[in-house]
């Protein structure tokens, strides 16, 4: 049996055509469906949607439902949790993972020996330019400065082991960078490649600002880098102060010129405040993500679940 994790976030619109979708897959693989869909606390139908599901094909389908909006992340650990599917995968509601994938990615695991069938967008047609832009130069600086790979363009839609899906669940962080933790745990993975496609309905969620948000909270879980760098630049600067002492002094003595005008040391204290203030928000940054994670909250709240209505 696969289990298909979904989360979907005022997904109304999308829901419907993605499960008639799935089923047509279904019948030609001749396999086991477990449709978990996880209601990240949405504001319109979905979930109403999901417990008209529930109740028309409760064989298969399958629906959490979380108090409020946690996130894509935490919608995916809830759904790999409930998942008892010996494969399984994960999906975008949006069909912007293409189900065709599907019966070639069972017929890797199964043949192959593969722990995990990954897929990658390897163009990202539709997408705006800046997005892209800075989309590629976040797969660079990452991969440069962190010991986990993370695969370019990389979707979260992969078919997993059993295997794999627990030593997911066994990574109980509360920050959660899926694409890190993928990648992190080990296991053989191969990816498939595909053409990007555009959302079938709806909106995407990720702003612009959000997606840079959601990049460097990934920098801050899976590098130290920029704490190092912090650091260098302290010892940069303090060997460029010693320099410089030896500088003036030597001026003054033999040449009788201390240096004149406060013009230069206004720019030395900004320069100076300036990059502590920066090195001092690197590593506040860290210990938000810290103080965070010592709170030991729960990753997800559960409000309902089809056990509810039946
Ligand atoms: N999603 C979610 N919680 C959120 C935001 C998104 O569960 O807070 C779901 C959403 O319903 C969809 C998937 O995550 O199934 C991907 O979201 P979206 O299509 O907005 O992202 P994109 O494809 O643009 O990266
Ligand atoms: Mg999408």
């Amino acid at each position: 049996m696969i289990s298909i994790v979904v989360p979907c976030y005022n997904e109304e619109e999308s829901i419907m055509l993605f499960y008639k979708e799935m089923e047509k897959i279904r019948k030609k693989i001749f396999v086991d469906f477990e449709y978990i869909f996880i209601n990240d606390g949405s504001k319109d139908k979905t979930l109403s949607i999901l417990r008209d599901l529930a109740k028309k094909d409760n064989d298969q389908v399958r629906y959490i439902s979380f108090s409020r909006n946690f996130g894509k992340e935490s919608a995916l650990y809830a759904g790999l949790k409930f998942s008892t599917g010996s494969y399984v995968t994960v999906m975008d509601v949006d069909l912007q993972d293409p189900p065709e994938l599907l019966p070639e990615m069972l017929r890797l695991i199964r043949e192959e020996e593969y722990d995990c069938i990954g897929t990658r967008r390897v163009s990202r047609e539709g997408e705006p330019l800046l997005r892209s832009l800075f989309a590629k130069q976040f797969y660079r600086i990452i991969n440069r400065i962190s010991d986990t790979e993370i695969v370019d363009g990389a979707r979260d839609y992969r078919l997993m082991t059993r295997q794999m899906v627990n030593a997911i669940l066994e990574i109980t962080e509360y920050n959660r960078f899926s694409k890190g933790i993928f990648s992190w745990i080990g296991f053989k993975t191969k990816y498939l490649e595909y053409k990007n496609i555009e959302r079938i309905k709806g909106e995407t969620t990720w702003s612009f600002w959000s997606l840079f948000k959601y990049s460097l909270d990934g920098i801050i879980a899976f590098s130290e880098a920029p704490l190092s760098f912090a650091a260098l630049v302290g010892i940069f600067s303090f060997l460029l102060a010693i320099i410089m002492m030896f500088v003036v002094a030597i001026r003054t003595l033999l040449f009788d010129d201390p240096t004149s005008g406060w013009t230069s040391l206004v720019v030395i204290i900004l320069g100076i405040g300036g990059l502590q203030l920066f090195c001092m928000g690197i590593i506040g940054k860290y210990l938000g993500k810290t103080y965070l994670e010592t709170k030991k909250r729960p990753i997800y709240i559960v409000k309902e679940t089809e056990n509810d209505i039946k």
